[in-house]
């Protein structure tokens, strides 16, 4: 079967024949329907050796859905013909973290020398891919496989990131800042919409972006200019926003942030852009400012965003490219062209 594979680091990945996987024990082969390219997949393929504990060669993709092709002698709950979507940080599986479907805070990942699908270990990008539990499923009924593939990561890790903050957003006077507005960060607009009252503001660097964000549900987006802390603020009447969630974390980003939170607001630092905010008392954060650096998301929240994206509250943009062009697929997304999620599909 053909296959996006990193074969070797700060190289850019190929398509290759690999060998269908066959499920032995309680692992799943699923048929991959569709599967999204995160940004992550940049920051995976270009970095240096040694920075990440991945073995090469591996197929990339880590946002996946399909339907179940066959079933490991060992394995239950689920028939083939059954349609997924693949919960995709794999951790240890016997802490208590991943016992209660928290992968993604594994107590071993530091130890681990793979992630989750498509991370360390085969991933998506390919016509089957092997799933070592039925655990990391989680049923997607007729959901389209190009909308649910994108739910598993950035849904998700939108959807966890704005559950660490409802704490704050729970009053319809309360104001959320998205920073980024791609992949993640559409689906953030259209989460906090659908599960908190408060006003939603956006922000970007390309006009497309803004008006994915408009038509995501933002109440107000602008784009980055040198007076953008003072725009936005302007929107609070002043006093400053309750939660900002950064889709880029680069140093500007990170300024922009910290300008623009409240006393006692909070901000989740999501994208991996490598910036650095210094926390000091007193400092570039206001008094009470809360930061946390929410990880992709648990196996109980892909169900919800799961339930959320079939009651109709989410609609993942997508720009749809067979497998075989994956390689124009991540130089588009690398050229900062991609409107929404770009979604391969096998043929
Ligand atoms: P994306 O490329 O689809 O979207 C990024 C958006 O940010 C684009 O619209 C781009 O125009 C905008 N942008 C770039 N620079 C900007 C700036 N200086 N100011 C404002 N906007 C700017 O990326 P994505 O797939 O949505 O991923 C976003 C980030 O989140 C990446 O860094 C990715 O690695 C990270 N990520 C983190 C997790 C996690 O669990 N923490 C999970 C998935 C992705
Ligand atoms: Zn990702
Ligand atoms: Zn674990």
């Amino acid at each position: 079967m053909r296959a996006m594979r990193l074969t070797a680091w700060g190289q850019g990945p190929v398509l290759t024949e690999v060998e269908r996987p066959a499920p032995h024990g309680v692992e799943v082969l699923v048929r991959v329907e569709a599967v999204g390219l995160c940004h992550s997949d940049l920051h995976v393929v270009d970095s240096t050796p040694g920075a990440l504990p991945y073995r090469l060669p591996f197929t990339l993709g880590h946002e996946v859905a399909g339907h179940v092709a066959e079933l490991g002698p060992d394995a239950g709950g689920l028939a083939p013909g059954d349609r997924v979507v693949i919960y995709g940080p794999w951790g240890c599986g016997e802490c208590s973290r991943c016992a209660a479907g928290r992968d993604n805070y594994c107590d071993r990942r530091g130890g681990l020398d793979r992630h989750g699908v498509g991370l360390g270990q085969d991933g998506g990008m390919a016509e089957y891919v092997l799933v070592p539990s039925a655990r990391h499923l989680v049923p997607i009924g007729d959901l389209p496989a190009e909308q649910a593939a994108p739910l598993s990561d950035a849904g998700l890790t939108s959807y966890h990131a704005i559950a660490g903050l409802r704490h704050t957003l729970g009053d319809p006077a309360s104001t959320a800042v998205v920073i980024g507005v791609g992949g993640l960060g559409h689906l953030a607009v259209q989460i906090l919409r659908a599960t908190t009252p408060g006003r939603v503001l956006a922000v970007d660097i390309r006009e497309d972006a803004l008006d994915l964000a408009h038509r995501s549900g933002a109440h107000f987006t602008t784009p980055v200019r040198d007076d953008t802390a003072h725009v936005l603020r302007t929107r609070t009447g002043g006093v400053g926003v309750d939660a900002v969630l950064d889709f880029v974390g680069n140093g500007a980003t990170l300024d922009l942030a910290a300008a623009l939170l409240r006393p006692g607001g909070e901000l989740a630092l999501v994208g991996s852009g490598g910036g650095r905010l210094t926390v000091c008392k007193p400092g570039a954060l206001p008094p009470g400012a809360r930061l946390s650096l929410p990880f992709w998301g648990t196996r109980p929240e892909l169900a919800e965003v799961v339930a959320l994206a079939r009651s109709g509250a989410l609609h993942v943009e997508t720009e749809q490219f067979p497998l075989s062009e994956a390689p124009e697929a991540f130089a588009r997304l690398r050229r900062g062209e991609v409107r929404g999620r770009v979604v391969l599909v096998p043929e």
